[in-house]
């Protein structure tokens, strides 16, 4: 049995978004449908707990030290180096169900543009991580999302745009950027976040958020599949019984 999810990772409301000109959706609260699955049908939202992260953009941007400031609460950036495993699992429980996170990191190879189809393949969301004081690190992220993209299944992936180490660049330098990572976020219809992996500020937020939306649409799936799956089978059913009416009646006296 695993041990309890951590008080912290508790999520009973949406967390914000970052900024309302570049979000996945600006509604304060989760998906009515969805509270009242999973006030209603907690064994059965258990089954969908588990979603792939991954995590794309140039090298040293700052995706390690983004991601270990979130699992291992630490600026460091050899720990992947040293554990050497391809992601981390993060627990969290949402609206009472336990959720968690698989979060994938590279080992470096995004510096020669070979990673594997298998990195990309079946994420839930994908995370094009450019640093803030980079134009050109926010001018690749579209063709890492492109790549990311050949993977996947676009109405079924979640997409954030993520600017870091806003520690490092001046307020005026972080608006010229902003700008243009919003509107970049618009068109990719992604979330815009900045966040720094040095001082933690929004890495925390970002990754609740994340998490959240992430929950919220694999229950949405899942009812629309199920009620995909349940009239479908009134359609059989309907069409079983009209076939009957229209088998030729039998002549036997
Ligand atoms: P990756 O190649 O994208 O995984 O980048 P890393 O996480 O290894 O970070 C690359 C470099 O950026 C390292 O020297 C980090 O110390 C530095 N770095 C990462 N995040 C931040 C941040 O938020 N602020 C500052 N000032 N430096 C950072
Ligand atoms: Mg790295």
């Amino acid at each position: 049995m695993l041990p309890p999810v951590k008080k912290d990772r508790v999520i009973h409301r949406l967390p914000k978004c970052f900024s309302h000109a570049a979000a996945l959706h600006t509604k304060e609260d989760f998906h009515p449908a969805v509270k009242t699955f999973c006030q209603t049908n907690k064994s059965s939202a258990v089954r969908f707990n588990i979603a792939k992260v991954i995590v794309v953009g140039d090298v040293a941007v700052g995706k390690t030290c983004f991601i270990s400031r979130f699992c291992k609460e630490a600026f460091e950036k050899n720990y992947k180096a040293t554990i050497g495993v391809d992601f981390e699992m993060e627990r969290f429980e949402v609206l009472g169900v336990p959720f968690s996170l698989q979060i994938w990191d590279t080992a470096g190879q995004e510096r020669f543009k070979c990673i594997a189809s298998t990195y990309y393949r079946g994420a839930q969301a994908i995370i094009v991580v450019f640093d803030l004081s980079s134009v050109e690190s926010l001018a690749h992220a579209r063709q890492w999302l492109e790549d990311a993209m050949k993977e996947n299944d676009p109405s079924s992936v979640l997409l954030f745009l993520v600017g870091t180490k806003k520690d490092m660049s001046s307020a005026g330098q972080q608006e010229d950027m902003e700008r243009e990572a919003v509107r970049l976020s618009e068109e990719l219809k992604a979330e815009y976040w900045a966040v720094s992996a040095k001082s933690g500020d929004g890495v925390k937020n970002f990754f609740f958020r994340m998490a959240s939306l992430t929950f919220e649409a694999n229950v949405l799936a899942e009812l629309e599949r199920s009620g995909a799956r349940q009239s479908s089978d009134i359609i059989k059913l309907t069409e079983s019984t009209e076939d009957r009416h229209k088998r030729p009646k039998s002549r036997c006296c």
